[in-house]
């Protein structure tokens, strides 16, 4: 795996460009493209709903370049600052609008930056911090923490043989890389299947559980529930979908046109010149080359969407939360909010699926299905994805203590706030 993403990352920079009309079957740089966006990235997460973290455990190549580094590396304590809970929430903004700007989905220098930066962070982090543990995945992946969120909805769990009261703690003793307090495991957040914890033979140690997709958070009080999970659930749905929506809506644009005009009424030329090419695209052999105009207009439209939905999904679980309080549920509204928020982990699930990995979908249209059809097939994804955020959330206020014949009234803020996301992604799921 370390060979096929070195080669899939850095071969295209050395070939000569793609021509217009070749295919991922003639052209190892479209195939390339089509492997990172097409396949890696739709899969991965769905294959978080079968088998969780699979990939982080065996198939990661930054995971395994961590782990060896760590191997010959310094290992240092891991410094506080890396332990932030906030760090991984921080690095998957950066690189998800880094990404953005540089057209990582389309520019092969973009990917060799993106990717090829990402390796080399979590060797050096590796290599400095940790001793035999993979402090990168755990604190500071920004793909590691995407999946670690959403494998809680997944159907594979590693739980205690034998169980010790107190709940999940962070420990940098035992065998486990990713810092689990083993007999005190109940989330599934970290855990990247690694297996170094499974031995049939022993009284101790973890097993691996097969449970049905979902199950964690319905019973989400029981798997510690992390504000802070909550936070990046609301702002990396945001920022997913403001990296979608700049490309294809017209809005964006007319702002851009906009802002332009002002600066150059105030004859400040400089924002019509291209900045340095790790931060922004600058290839005019491909007809692309942003300036510094264009960089400021993305990040702030990324953020600002971001900033509207994450803002919006905190005032339908607070409404939820504040309600399921009126009609019989248990908790602190604060303590509330945190389970119901995670409610919406299929709908962004499946919405990120569907806006960023669509080209997924592209080789059916090929096979003979028809636009229509493939839109209906997404459609009805989606569906999936809305109904079984509702069901979580009829759970979660269950366990609550919230009446069923008063459950309709909490859930109602709830069902706004997962339509609201599959709204902002129309454009993705059915075109303009
Ligand atoms: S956390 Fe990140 S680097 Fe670590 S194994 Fe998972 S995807 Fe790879
Ligand atoms: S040691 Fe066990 S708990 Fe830790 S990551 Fe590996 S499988 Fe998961």
């Amino acid at each position: 795996m370390f060979l096929f993403f070195l080669g899939i990352i850095f071969l295209p920079l050395f070939l000569p460009e793609a021509v217009e009309n070749s295919t991922p079957l003639n052209d190892f740089t479209r195939f390339a493209n089509y492997a990172m966006w097409g396949l890696w990235f739709p899969l991965v997460f769905l294959s978080v709903i079968l088998t969780g973290r699979s990939w982080c455990g065996i198939l990661c190549p930054m995971g395994a370049a961590s782990a060896w580094a760590n191997k010959k590396g310094l290992q240092r304590p891991i410094p506080a600052w890396v332990r932030w809970e906030g760090t991984p929430i921080i690095s998957f903004l950066l690189i998800t609008v880094l990404g953005q700007t540089v057209g990582v989905r389309d520019h092969p220098e973009a990917v060799a930056e993106v990717f090829g930066g990402t390796l080399l962070l979590a060797f050096v982090l590796g290599f400095f911090y940790g001793r035999n543990k993979r402090a990168w995945c755990r604190h500071m992946c920004p793909i590691g923490l995407l999946l670690g969120v959403f494998s809680r909805i997944g159907a594979v769990q590693f739980a205690p043989k034998r169980k010790k009261p107190g709940g999940d703690r962070f420990t940098e003793k035992g065998v486990c890389p990713t810092m689990i307090d083993i007999p005190r495991k109940e989330e599934s957040r970290h855990c990247i299947e690694c297996f170094r914890c499974v031995n049939p033979q022993s009284k101790g140690g973890l097993f691996l559980r097969l449970r049905h997709a979902g199950e964690e958070i319905e019973q989400i009080r029981k798997h510690h529930p992390n504000p802070y999970e909550v936070v990046f659930l609301f702002l990396g749905t945001g920022i997913a979908l403001g990296g979608f929506l700049w490309l294809v809506l017209p809005v964006y644009q007319q702002l851009r046109q906009s802002v332009g005009g002002w600066f150059i009424e105030r004859e400040w030329y400089w924002i019509g010149e291209s900045g340095p090419w790790w931060l922004m695209s600058v290839h005019p052999e491909r007809r692309e080359v942003f300036n510094w105009l264009d960089f400021g207009m993305i990040v702030t439209f990324m953020l600002g969407v971001m900033l509207i939905l994450a803002l919006l999904l905190t005032v339908t679980t607070g409404v939820s939360a504040w309600l399921a309080g009126r009609v019989g549920g248990d908790l602190s509204v604060s303590e509330r909010f945190v389970e119901l928020g995670y409610q919406y982990a299929p709908v962004a699930m499946v919405s990120l699926i569907l806006g960023l990995g669509g080209e997924l979908f592209a080789p059916l249209t090929q096979l003979g299905l028809s636009q229509e059809t493939v839109g209906y097939l997404k459609a009805g994804l989606f569906l999936v994805g809305l109904v079984w955020s509702l069901y979580l959330g009829a759970r979660i206020l269950i366990n609550q203590g919230v009446a069923l014949n008063s459950l309709w009234l909490p859930l109602l803020p709830g069902v706004l706030g997962s339509c609201a996301v599959g709204l902002a992604w129309w454009p993705a799921v059915f075109g303009l």
